[in-house]
């Protein structure tokens, strides 16, 4: 896709934030090197890659289900740090965020994909902060037994009254309310991607602070479970909360997954509750054999030209590519 010199100049002036991707736990299960900084075409991203596409900030999943691999993760992106600090910053704060841009490096910000690996413990959670792990998702669709809802997510397409009945399903457990509190306390950033919907809507009763869908889509476009509903996408709004757009193709579209199609779904949110709640979440290297759009990160000024070309204004185009996210964090995690 050509991109247009107006997109070009916007997407170079902003501050481009992707709520998540898999990129090193792929290489830990690939058992290749977590050191990021060699193309490495295999894969959606890279350090070098993520440059070229004008990323300045990427959340990178750092742990899910065992503690083990939590540390070897947050070893590799502190690794990544302290070798080459020349193109990576290790961000714990908005203004890291902000210095990434200003030195054309990557900020990489830590992110729990799901709390099974807390072992229900708040101490290692505590722990983590200390590391430097600023973002927390909930689950990953896992419910029951050390973790933090009763029952598991569904993962499906469905239909709006499932939807409607999954929300008197039961919700979060004990020690899910407790990780909100205390991600509040701390200055986490609390993400709710892959809640089931009983649990999303306590979890918003319960905080404190704006949380974060990092990435999903829109139910009401593509009626999968990874979307969220027209209404959950007001009450994040209400809660000053932002979502970020996955950029996974059975998310998208079940039939014909398109750019085109996606910046439906983020036009839907942009008219539902305005510009200030969405953002990217491309979840790249976390959706096996599926091809993102765009397909890898160095083409995500495509995205950009795909905004500008459905009429967004500047504004509006600079708050989705990243502005929203920054925001928020600004007001989390400081
Ligand atoms: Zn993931």
């Amino acid at each position: 896709m050509p991109i247009s010199d107006h997109a070009r100049a916007l997407h170079q002036q902003a501050i481009i934030i992707d709520g998540h991707n898999d990129t090193l736990v792929q290489h830990l299960a690939d058992g290749d090197s977590l050191d990021l900084t060699q193309r490495d075409e295999r894969y959606h991203l890279d350090i070098p890659r993520a440059l070229e596409g004008g990323m300045t900030c990427a959340f990178f999943m750092v742990g899910s289900s065992r503690l083990a691999q939590a540390m070897e993760l947050v070893d590799a992106t502190w690794r990544l740090a302290d070798e080459h600090p020349d193109s990576v910053i290790y961000a714990t704060s908005a203004a890291d965020i902000e210095r990434a841009k200003a030195e054309n490096k990557l900020a990489i910000i830590g992110q729990l994909e799901s709390c099974t690996c807390l072992d229900e413990s708040l101490a290692t959670l505590r722990n983590l902060y200390r590391l430097g792990v600023r973002v927390v998702n909930l689950t990953h669709g896992e419910g029951g037994e050390g973790t933090t809802q009763l029952e598991p997510s569904i993962f499906d397409y469905g239909t709006a009254a499932e939807r409607e009945a999954a929300r008197s399903q039961p919700g979060l457990s004990p020690f899910g309310r407790e990780v909100i509190a205390e991600c509040n306390r701390l200055g986490m950033l609390l993400d709710l991607a892959h809640a089931a919907d009983a649990s999303f809507y306590e979890a918003m009763e319960l905080t404190e602070a704006p949380p974060i869908f990092s990435h999903g889509t829109v139910f009401s476009q593509t009626p999968h479970w990874r979307g969220l509903t027209d209404d959950q996408i007001r009450l994040l709004a209400e809660r000053g909360g932002v979502m970020g757009m996955a950029f996974h193709p059975r998310f998208i579209d079940r039939e014909a997954p398109t750019m085109e199609r996606m910046i439906d779904h983020i036009e839907h949110v942009i008219n539902l509750v305005g510009p200030d709640h969405i953002g990217i979440g491309a979840d790249y290297d976390g959706m096996g054999t599926n091809v993102p759009i765009p397909p890898v990160v160095e083409r995500v000024p495509e995205f950009t030209e795909a905004l500008v070309q459905r009429g967004f204004d500047d504004e509006t185009v600079l708050k989705v590519l990243g502005g929203n996210f920054l925001r928020v964090m600004r007001e989390v995690i400081g």
